[in-house]
């Protein structure tokens, strides 16, 4: 007996719970709810388009004892979805006796590693940072005003970029093979929160990441991986036009069959090696900005009217976009409902701000980071690395405007307007992990995003009503929105240079960490599908 998908089930708000879904998917099959033998939420959102009729909207699976009486069009039998599965093939002959290296172990480096190791081929995996309790307290000296570790901080360390942050894990990315389903099973195996598999817009919460990607990582060397931190890859071995081997601190010289190179869109000096090396890169556009604080209460009342605060509704997000004066894309980016911001820089004399949230989001402060779509052309100066030079140009200033000693520059939405340097706060008291102080951000970016931004800020306040507030908290510059190059890899994934499969954001193929694991994924297939 197939089980039967219904998708759009939408409950109003005063009753959304089990009992009622029951009830209603039964209506839907045309049985009675005690036929109902299963029910498994697959999707839940919110529909808050009517703020008098907020409704929960579920998608759900359900088994039956027999057939169903009716079908209602929002209902199908559901095909079994076959669990995804990696090519299983054998390493052609002659590829020599070395094992695979994975670079870099954010989400694209465990996965493929998590790939390799399943698949029998005892990866070596190597991160730059510490292991993730390593980077706590290398992330929590920093916070509390000590030296910024540059190989260990929220970019760099186990989990990569992902660790401290939100843990969205929407992406647009449509896979038929099943390799999202894969990453769900095994974070949610890892020990990431339940609804993870639920939720529309799922997310983890920094406080189960930290956790995650620590059993991610015992599952790769129980399954015969191998993970050494703090080894940080400085070179490539090549030989007869193919990667050998790779130059690590610490460690030496390595060889290596074939490498998934997955350095994160942070990891400058590796850009710089490559391009020394001769491997192709391009120049690749992102975007630029601050972020903006408000309080959640307010963002969640402007979502969802009156029926704010209630027990089935979460702390509300928002996406926002418009268009600046001069036709440039303006939007909200990476939003954490009920978050901290954070300095994200991963260089001593940078400022880098965006955003976590813990799982349950229950921060005083939303956030988000507004920007403006940069072109390359905007970068000025010469060579592929002309994009990462852009970067740290504004993040120097913004650190000097935070008075260049690690803390992030902070300014109300009134005076960045004014362009004038905050002397005081209005109402709304940043939440910022870490020390900040009161700056002037216009002049820590490109006058074309500055003018953009505020142009965005007063589109956004007719959506969200107090967005454009006077009282609003900007900090910055939000730079690192995805990776400045791109390491160019042909069809089967793998780079001119033999023997390099780039993977993950840093090499310009994924933005965010869903689609970065599922990237990593497809670059361990291509690698062993190559024969390495
Ligand atoms: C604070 C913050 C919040 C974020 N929030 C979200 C969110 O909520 N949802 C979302 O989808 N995305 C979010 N992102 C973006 C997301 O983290 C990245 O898209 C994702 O982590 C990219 O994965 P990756 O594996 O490609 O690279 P990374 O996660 O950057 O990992 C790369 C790893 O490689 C290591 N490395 C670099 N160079 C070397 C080298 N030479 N040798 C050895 N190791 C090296 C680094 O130390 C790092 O650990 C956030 C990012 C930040 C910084």
């Amino acid at each position: 007996m197939p089980d039967y998908r219904i998708r759009q089930l939408a409950l109003p708000l005063e009753a959304a719970g089990p009992g009622e879904l029951r009830l209603r998917a039964a209506r839907i099959l045309g049985v009675p709810a005690s036929a109902v033998e299963r029910l498994d939420i697959e999707k839940r959102s919110v529909d808050a388009r009517d703020k008098r009729r907020l409704r929960i909207v579920y998608g759900v699976l359900v088994g039956l004892g027999g057939p169903p009486r009716s079908l209602d069009p929002r209902a199908e039998p559901a095909p079994v979805l076959p669990p995804y599965e990696f090519p299983a093939l054998p390493r052609a002959a002659g590829s020599g006796g070395s094992r695979p290296v994975v670079v870099g172990a954010g989400p694209a480096g465990l996965f493929a590693a998590l790939m390799l190791a399943e698949a029998g081929r005892e990866p070596l995996l190597l991160e730059r940072g510490d292991d993730v309790e390593g980077r706590e307290r290398a992330v929590a000296s920093f916070r509390s005003g000590g030296a910024l570790d540059p190989e260990s901080n929220v970019q760099f360390g186990e989990g990569g970029a992902g660790t401290y942050s939100d843990g969205k894990l929407a992406t647009q990315v449509r896979d038929e093979r099943g390799r999202n389903r894969k990453v769900i099973a095994e974070l949610l195996e890892a020990g990431a929160p339940p609804d993870v598999g639920v939720l529309a817009k799922p997310h983890v919460g920094t406080d189960y990441l930290v956790r995650v990607v620590a059993n991610l990582r015992r599952k790769i060397i129980s399954l015969g991986g191998e993970v050494r931190f703090r080894s940080r890859v400085g070179g490539l071995r090549i030989e007869g036009g193919r990667l050998v081997g790779l130059e690590v601190e610490g460690l030496g010289s390595l060889e290596a069959c074939a490498v998934v190179f997955a350095p994160g869109n942070a990891a400058r000096d590796s850009f710089a090696f490559l391009r020394d090396a001769g491997v192709p890169l391009e120049r690749k556009p992102f975007a630029v900005g601050l972020r903006i604080e408000h309080p959640q209460e307010m963002i969640s009342r402007a979502q969802y009217g009156e029926a704010w605060p209630h027990p089935e509704l979460p702390p509300a997000d928002y996406r926002l976009a418009g268009r600046a004066p001069d036709g440039r894309g303006v939007y909200s980016f990476c939003m954490c409902p009920g978050g901290m911001v954070v300095n994200a820089s991963s260089e001593e004399g940078g400022a880098v701000s965006n955003g976590m949230s813990d799982w349950a989001r229950d921060g005083r402060n939303a956030n988000a980071a507004i920007v403006v779509q940069v072109d390359c052309s905007d970068f000025g100066g010469e060579g592929v690395l002309a994009g990462v030079d852009f970067q740290r140009r504004w993040e120097r200033l913004a650190w000097e405007s935070g008075g260049r000693g690690g803390a992030l520059p902070v300014q109300t939405l009134a005076d960045f307007l004014e362009g004038r340097r905050s002397a005081a706060l209005g109402g709304i008291q940043p939440a910022v992990a870490g020390p900040w102080s009161l700056g002037e951000l216009r002049g820590c970016l490109p006058p074309f995003a500055a003018s953009g931004i505020a142009a965005g800020l007063g589109a956004f306040g007719r959506s969200i009503r107090g967005f454009d507030r006077p009282d609003a908290v900007l900090s910055g510059v939000e730079t690192r929105t995805s990776s400045p190059v791109r390491i160019l890899r042909g069809e089967n994934l793998e780079s001119a240079l033999g023997g390099l499969f780039p993977a993950g954001e840093g090499a310009g193929y994924a933005g965010g960490i869903m689609s970065a694991a599922m990237d990593g994924i497809r670059a361990a297939e291509a690698l062993v599908a190559a024969g390495y």
